[in-house]
């Protein structure tokens, strides 16, 4: 090669590194140290999420965490000065946590709002039955499932039962290998051709995810139903209900694994729920570590997310709104100009490219594994039907405030154009006339039984979150 070609094909390489995009994988950006960090920070992550399987166990946990920080139960009308710590919880399920800033509320407040609902299989009003000798619960599934995914593995049951004289059971059963587990059957091979030929979708149909209870009938029952009242007696024994308790419950059936590590190189976490409480965790600790804010910081841990947001403990409910109208109230300023001067970070997971179905995603627009928290200007489907559609200014302003703080990112898009689609809390909170953008984790196979996360995207969301608090 010439010294004039050489030269040239330096420029030409220079020319690259200053106008092209070139989207990188950051565990060969990392330093060795930042990658242990990222590790270390996800031991806690596996932890929060094995202690928070439903989203009242994660309120209670956030709850927990949050006491231990020095955060004390809001007080509407209270006095509180900058750097106060406080939450508030609505109905159990869902949480507020908020740091005051030095400066007036009416110049906005920093918000970042998540969810700890995750897709499950809930218990009908009436769900025991038995049928040839078997006992099952019969199941609602909450959320978008693909139902086959949770026929022939262990099931743990979670939640709470009210009582007819008004008492509350809480029930957690299952997750223990010394406890009995729960499971939906699913038909062997040899006999499923009928059931090959259903559509996908209706391989395992809603109404044939009957969790197994029990199969052993009283000694001298009589009854046609001698192996379900056996059960109902063991549930009466050791809880004190009745059939007609479960009317006014919330018994959610979830996957009886922990969370762990995937991979050789344990670069992965696996776990079921991860959508979203990987959000949670990550601003969680990052409102935790945020001590004196200029804006009030607020994070807010949200129910019903995957449902539609809907119900009071769901964003689409106007509880947000009342907590910062109470903090406008105590500083004597309107609501509006408090929403109008605030930002949110949509906190909630991206659709990763999976190399085995690359053809849902359009390569320069999906998000990657190891490339970072992703910023998703819109989510939505059929022409960005039902999104927030953050304005390219403050998508700049995130995107200079990341490259500031050395927050590794990538943007993502849920799929391909007409592919399908989804959406989060972000028109929520836009709704209130706040600047919101869409901010996560990329995810593997998003709301099945076990989800994948990498640890270094955990981890610069992480870092990303306590940056916007700062
Ligand atoms: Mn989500
Ligand atoms: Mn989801």
């Amino acid at each position: 090669m010439s010294e004039n070609s050489k030269k040239e094909n330096k420029v030409i390489k220079e020319l690259k590194e200053k106008l092209l995009y070139e989207r990188k994988n950051i565990c060969q950006t990392m330093t060795v140290e930042q990658i242990k960090k990222a590790d270390e920070f996800c031991e806690g992550y596996k932890k929060f999420l094995n202690k928070g399987k439903t989203e009242r166990e994660a309120c209670n946990e956030t709850a927990a965490i949050a006491k231990s920080s020095g955060f004390s139960e809001y007080k509407p009308g209270g006095k509180y000065k900058a750097g106060d710590r406080v939450y508030s919880i609505n109905r159990g399920k869902a949480v507020i946590l908020a740091v005051f800033g030095s400066e007036p509320i009416e110049n906005g407040v920093n918000l970042i709002a998540s969810h700890i609902d995750s897709p499950r299989l809930d218990l009908k009003q009436n769900p025991l039955f038995e049928d040839n000798g078997l006992v099952y619960f019969k199941t609602h599934y909450y959320g978008g499932v693909k139902k086959y995914q949770w026929t022939a593995v262990p099931l743990a049951l979670h939640g709470v039962v009210v009582k007819g004289d008004g008492s509350i059971v809480n029930i957690v059963i299952g997750e223990d290998e010394n406890e009995p587990a729960f499971s939906v059957t699913d038909l062997l091979p040899h006999l499923a051709e009928q059931q090959y030929k259903r559509p996908a979708n209706e391989l395992i149909k809603g109404e044939e995810l009957n969790i197994l209870i029990g199969s052993r009938p009283f000694k001298d029952g009589e009854d046609s139903d001698s192996a379900k009242l056996a059960v109902m007696k063991i549930l009466h024994d050791k809880y004190g209900i009745t059939e007609h308790d479960f009317v006014s419950a919330e018994l959610e059936a979830v996957p009886a694994a922990k969370a762990r590590d995937i991979g050789f190189d344990r670069s992965i976490v696996g776990g079921y729920g991860q959508d979203d409480r990987v959000c949670a965790y990550t601003s969680l600790k990052a409102i935790i570590e945020t001590t004196s804010p200029k804006k009030t910081a607020i994070c807010v841990l949200a129910d019903k997310e995957e449902i539609g947001s809907y119900g009071n403990t769901g964003l689409g409910s106007d509880y947000l709104e009342h907590f910062i109208n109470d903090l406008a109230n105590a500083e004597g300023v309107h609501k509006r100009h408090v929403l109008g001067n605030s930002k949110c970070l949509s906190a909630d997971v991206c659709a990763a490219l999976d190399p085995t179905f690359p053809d849902v995603s359009e390569k320069n627009n999906a998000a990657y594994l190891n490339h970072g928290t992703v910023i998703t200007k819109y989510t939505g489907s059929k022409g960005k039907a039902g999104t927030n559609d953050a304005g390219a200014e403050y998508v700049g302003e995130i995107r200079k405030l990341f490259d500031a703080n050395d927050i590794l990112w990538q943007t993502g898009e849920l799929g391909k154009v007409d592919a399908g689609g989804g959406g989060t809390v972000a028109m929520f909170i836009a709704k209130m006339n706040v600047d919101t953008i869409d901010i996560g984790v990329p995810v593997l196979s998003m709301h099945a039984p076990m989800e994948l996360t990498a640890k270094t995207d955990v981890y610069m969301t992480y870092k990303g979150f306590k940056a916007f608090y700062h």
